[in-house]
């Protein structure tokens, strides 16, 4: 994409300019709308839903553990949420590199939020040439009553906002009990106000300076797309030289700037793709209508990749997608399989230094004692006992550990343990296994290294 993508850089440091996005109607706004209404409804209702007797999707940090439906991470398990994570970049860049920013336009909560705002905002103040002649007119009584009543109703939907995301760190319905009862906790009633306090700032004032300055996927936008990226794109061998519609030897442009007033970043989409170009498809909507009114064909701005654009061929399938994809594949399996041969025990185990900053401690008799911190999760759904013993060490004694341990379904343990050898193993450190096990659901281990001064 070099050379194509024009940069802002200096315009960081420039004064804001208030971007008055135009509704526009159009098959594009309709499949937008589906989107943004379905992602909506699935944020919002999320965190109601109910697992087992729990909450299904659940970040509870003080916990330390991670609720998706039926799998449960904790800090053992963080192998599992980088494969996820990786798994969604990849995704994005394939997506990227077949259709562009589409997850900007069609998915991303901060335009799905921001629209939602504009969109009240339109009800209160009216539609762009309303709302630019109500900032420049005075503050009379009309003015201050639609101020009020934009700032009282976002208000309203950045409580609602903030408590929905609240829901996704602290239980939802227990929230909401103490919100009943007007006994809400320090916690919780922080928690709601800072996601409420973001959700107006960002959606209400922010805004697309958010996507333009501080999303680092706009930045990389031009590592991911290839000549053959389908993007929102200006058709400039047709539409230039442009001119008004009277005008002799002019191309399909006729300059009424209706795409400039429908960006919702405030860009010129003629100018070629750029950084703040979201790929909402407002522009595309914008120009076909032009078109209609005009008789001329719809797709001056259309979906099209720089190759379709200049009339050269276009690769469907290309390198970047094929390593994508199997890239994916491969992921995705390794999923899967670590998924369904998780064993039920989470065991972890780190050295603690001794008092003194000693790694072992000789005793009077001239044995050995190691500390170690050893953490244990319950990954069934029923409660279950545990041993835990030691292998690859010989004779030990491990003190500290009430045996069996017991754990509800879901619970972490974490204690000390004491770990006692004789001397003759000789100096220096001895790898072991701590191994966990259950007389029914297997059993699982942890590396750990005795050390021998
Ligand atoms: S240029 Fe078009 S697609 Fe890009 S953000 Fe503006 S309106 Fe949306
Ligand atoms: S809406 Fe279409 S015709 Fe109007 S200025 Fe934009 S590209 Fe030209």
């Amino acid at each position: 994409m070099r050379g194509i993508m024009h940069l802002p850089g200096s315009e960081i440091t420039m004064a804001r300019t208030k971007i008055y996005p135009k509704y526009v109607h159009g098959r594009w706004r309709k499949l937008r709308n589906f989107f943004s209404f379905g992602l909506q409804a699935l944020l919002f209702t999320l965190p109601w839903l109910q697992y087992n007797g729990r909450q299904a999707v659940l970040a509870d940090l003080p916990g330390r553990k991670l609720y998706l439906f039926e799998l449960v991470l904790h800090p053992q398990d963080t192998y599992f949420l980088h494969l996820m994570l990786i798994s969604g970049a990849l995704t994005l860049f394939l997506v990227s590199a077949v259709i562009g920013r589409t997850w900007c336009g069609y998915a991303c909560p901060q335009t799905i939020f921001t629209q939602a705002f504009i969109m009240v905002e339109r009800w209160f103040e009216g539609d762009r040439a309303a709302r630019m002649r109500l900032d420049k007119g005075p503050w009379d009584a009309h003015k201050i009553s639609r101020k009020l009543g934009k700032w009282a109703a976002w208000t309203v939907m950045g409580m609602w906002l903030g408590f929905t995301f609240s829901g996704y760190f602290l239980p939802i319905r227990h929230s909401f009990t103490q919100l009943m009862a007007g006994e809400v906790s320090m916690t919780t009633g922080i928690t709601i106000a800072f996601f409420t306090a973001v959700s107006l700032f960002d959606f209400g004032y922010f805004r697309e300076q958010f996507c333009c300055y501080l999303c680092p996927y706009a930045r990389f936008q031009g590592a991911m797309l290839d000549r053959d990226s389908l993007i929102v794109a200006y058709d400039a061998r047709r539409g230039e030289p442009r001119g008004k519609v009277k005008d002799q030897g002019r191309g399909a442009c006729i300059d009424c700037s209706a795409c400039v007033q429908a960006c919702p970043t405030g860009i010129d989409i003629r100018k070629g793709l750029q950084l703040e170009c979201i790929a909402c498809t407002a522009c595309i909507d914008a120009c076909d209508e032009m078109m209609d009114k005009v008789n001329q064909p719809r797709g001056l701005v259309r979906y099209s990749s720089l190759n379709g654009l200049e009339g050269a061929n276009q690769r469907l399938v290309r390198p970047r997608l094929v390593i994508y994809t199997v890239l994916l594949s491969l992921l995705g399996s390794l999923l899967c399989y670590l998924f369904i041969h998780r064993s039920p025990i989470g065991v972890d185990a780190v050295r603690v230094v001794q008092p003194g900053g000693q790694l072992a401690l000789i005793t009077p008799d001239g044995r050995v004692t190691n500390i170690f911190k050893l953490s244990l999760v319950n990954r069934l759904n029923e409660p279950t006992d545990f041993t835990v013993e030691t292998e690859g060490l010989g004779e030990v004694q491990l003190a500290g550990l009430q045996q069996p341990v017991h754990l509800e379904p879901g619970q972490v343990v974490e204690d000390q343990v004491l770990l006692v050898a004789q001397q003759n193993l000789g100096r220096g450190g001895h790898p072991f296994k701590f191994v966990v096990r259950n007389q029914h659901q297997g059993n699982n281990w942890a590396k750990a290294n005795f050390f021998i001064p």
